[in-house]
């Protein structure tokens, strides 16, 4: 069976070290840049199946690496961030990255985001009804069951929810959501995001205040309880 490619950017060499260990014990196939324009230049040779980029290179920036990429490259991108710095992730999400890590990164949880990205870029095929957990969305009727039963939606709370499943895994931003719901990205709407969240927690959590199914990202925004468990 051919190695699914990963091609890292990253200019820290112990950093490299560690995740050529990692993924190629996990049978990736990794291939390696240490510049951004490096990056571009092995990204369009070897479309590999995922990109780990590092935002801070020593030529350009990981930011400008990533809507380079995002001009033509449709695969996954996840990008490693250091600790503590929201704007650069909320930024990140929004220039079109898959996902983010905060450096120092646990294996399991680089394993799993690496996983849950690559099954992202082969499942653009939806099909109409999707299950996490005790939630079962039919998106050709519009209706939500729980446990089996019917939930009552509005249309708003609908969309939001079709979002977060389409997404489920995948850290969405206040502006993202702003954007598909209103098509606005006004920062001053978020507030209307946050009662929105509020009312379709309600409907779909166990108990509202400890959501298993729409969790927040602290600064950045909402990630949606992954498919996997
Ligand atoms: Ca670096």
């Amino acid at each position: 069976m051919n190695k699914l490619e990963i091609l890292v950017v990253e200019d820290e060499p112990q950093i490299r070290k560690l995740l050529q260990i990692i993924l190629e014990n996990n049978d990736y196939k990794v291939t390696f840049a240490a510049t951004g324009k490096e990056a571009l230049v092995l990204c369009a040779n070897n479309f590999p199946e995922l990109v780990l980029l590092d935002i801070g290179l020593p030529d350009i920036s990981g930011h400008q690496v990533l809507k380079d990429l995002r001009q033509w490259y449709n695969k996954a991108i996840i990008v490693l961030s250091v600790f503590d710095n929201e704007s650069d992730i909320v930024s990140a999400l929004d220039n079109g990255a898959t996902d983010y890590l905060i450096k120092p990164f646990r294996t399991a949880e680089l394993l799993a985001r690496i996983r849950a990205a690559i099954r992202r870029n082969h499942s653009e095929k939806e099909s109409c009804i999707t299950k996490i957990k005790d939630l079962e969305v039919d998106f050709l009727s519009m209706t939500v069951k729980k446990n089996g039963e019917y939930l009552k939606l509005t249309s708003t709370e609908f969309n939001l929810l079709a979002i977060f499943v389409r997404n489920s895994g995948r850290v969405l931003t206040h502006q993202f959501l702003l954007q598909e719901i209103w098509g606005s990205t006004l920062n001053t709407e978020t507030q209307y995001l946050r009662v929105f969240v509020g009312t379709l927690r309600k409907k779909i959590e166990d108990d509202h205040n400890k959501p298993q199914y729409i969790i927040t990202e602290n600064g950045v925004g909402y990630r949606f309880a992954s498919l996997d468990n």
